[in-house]
């Protein structure tokens, strides 16, 4: 199954229950400076879960593009990305739990042909303010999972709310208990380094999130959780990972989201994908031009600050990776890597070509007139003049730091960009006086 017939799958089935497909959101949302991309498919939605009607009605369904700046450290392994699409379902004050639940069940075993024994499902299991899902235990248990195929965890991983824990919520805001499927992948042995016992949410990769229902039935009042008058389920399953399943592979980079762009990147470097020593800058390249890909497509434009910076910090960290693999940097080689996603989403997403050449191209040009200038300077001056300078976005001098083996004081850099900042306030203020 490719990732679009998945998408695609997952909507008519929803569609089938009733859903309206409903058109994603942008990756930048225009009308929410709390944050800079729109990382789920709920996100959007907020007012709506909060009460407001929605135009499409109480049922709604959609794959929606993401983008999680945060884990752009951990991209090289098997499963982090920064891009990602969210599938995702939603009852605005309609359906609860006991549709919920057996429908996704009903996706992942009937459609999918997800095998059972596979599968693990995770259920709230209550704190001192807030009790146990009893009722999605029961609803699981009526699907016919057995005990051991059950886990329960706390508010850490099984609760939601925009804010956190149920204690952390403050007062108006909505949240409730989650519950997810695990698939797992049974090749994979468990790590010890991350506990005696594997289980599924352990971090050793052997088990994999692929679906989440969150059900949001409470609201925070006089200190309080009390059950909202209007319960709504937000579904969210990545799109990538539920791929991944459906291989057996753990490798979401395997799947054909990925492939012919580490296939491209491989032919370009003549480096394999499968010598381990290669695998995390190839992963690293084809995830951050994807995700520049999908960023370029919402006009954001690399530059020094807010969007234009983290695209900046993506094409140039790329271009930092492929120098590594490949001993240059060619800005013609990262077209081809471009042709390579375009063809990936044309029918979905990238109707023309857009100007993702271009714009990659310009900035890896721009970019590898500094970068070995940079790289002689990189011990002599500080890692503010190199971002200064030389446009060296500070992670990426992090990076190379610790490539080096040096150490790297963050806190320095900090306080030469506000001692840089308030100077050149008083400057510009200085000549309005004047
Ligand atoms: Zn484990």
């Amino acid at each position: 199954m490719t990732g679009s017939q998945l998408r695609q799958k997952y909507l008519n089935f929803f569609k089938s229950k009733n859903h309206k497909i409903i058109a994603p959101a942008p990756l930048v949302l225009k009308d929410d400076p709390s944050t800079l991309f729109t990382s789920s498919g709920m996100q959007p939605l907020i007012p709506h879960l909060l009460g407001a009607p929605h135009k499409d009605g109480k049922r709604l369904t959609n794959s929606q593009p993401c983008l999680r700046v945060q884990d752009i450290e951990e991209v090289g392994d098997n499963r982090h990305t920064t891009f990602f699409e969210m599938l995702g379902n939603w009852s605005l004050g309609d359906y609860f739990k006991k549709e919920q639940l057996p429908w996704i069940w009903e996706f992942v075993t009937k459609q999918l042909n997800l095998p059972k024994e596979k599968l693990y499902i995770s259920v709230f299991e209550g704190d001192g303010s807030v009790k146990k899902d009893e009722e999605s235990l029961k609803i699981w248990k009526s699907l016919r999972i057995t005990d051991d195929h059950i886990f329960f965890y706390g508010v850490k991983k099984n609760w939601w709310s925009r804010t956190g824990t149920p204690s952390e919520m403050p007062e108006g805001e909505i949240g409730g208990p989650d519950s997810e499927i695990f698939f797992e992948f049974e090749e994979v042995l468990h790590d010890p380094k991350f506990g005696e016992k594997c289980h599924p949410n352990c971090d050793c990769g052997k088990f994999m999130e692929i679906t989440n229902s969150v059900f949001i039935q409470y609201k925070k009042e006089n200190g309080k959780l009390v059950e909202l008058p209007q319960k709504n389920v937000d579904f969210g399953g990545g799109l990538e990972r539920m791929l991944a399943a459906i291989n057996n592979n753990p490798d979401v980079f395997k799947t054909d989201l990925f492939w012919p762009i580490t296939e491209e990147i491989e032919k370009i470097t003549g480096k394999k994908y499968s010598d381990e020593k290669n695998r995390s800058a190839i992963r690293i390249i084809a995830d951050h031009i994807k995700a520049s890909c999908f960023l370029i497509s919402n006009g954001v434009i690399p530059s020094n600050k807010a969007q234009g910076y983290i695209l900046r910090r993506l094409i140039r960290r790329a271009s930092l990776k492929m120098k590594n693999l490949k001993g240059n940097l060619d800005p013609k080689d990262f077209q081809k890597i471009v042709g390579a996603i375009i063809n990936i989403y044309k029918d979905d997403y990238f109707q023309d070509e857009g100007s993702f050449k271009e714009v990659i191209a310009q900035e890896i040009t721009k970019f590898s007139n500094t970068l070995d200038k940079g790289m002689k300077l990189l011990e002599k001056v500080s890692p503010f003049d190199l971002f200064q300078s030389y446009g060296f976005p500070i992670e990426l001098t992090e990076e190379l730091y610790k490539e080096k083996g040096l150490k790297f004081d963050k806190s320095e850099f900090q306080k030469e960009f506000v001692s840089h900042q308030n100077l050149s306030r008083a400057q510009s203020t200085f000549k309005v006086v004047k």
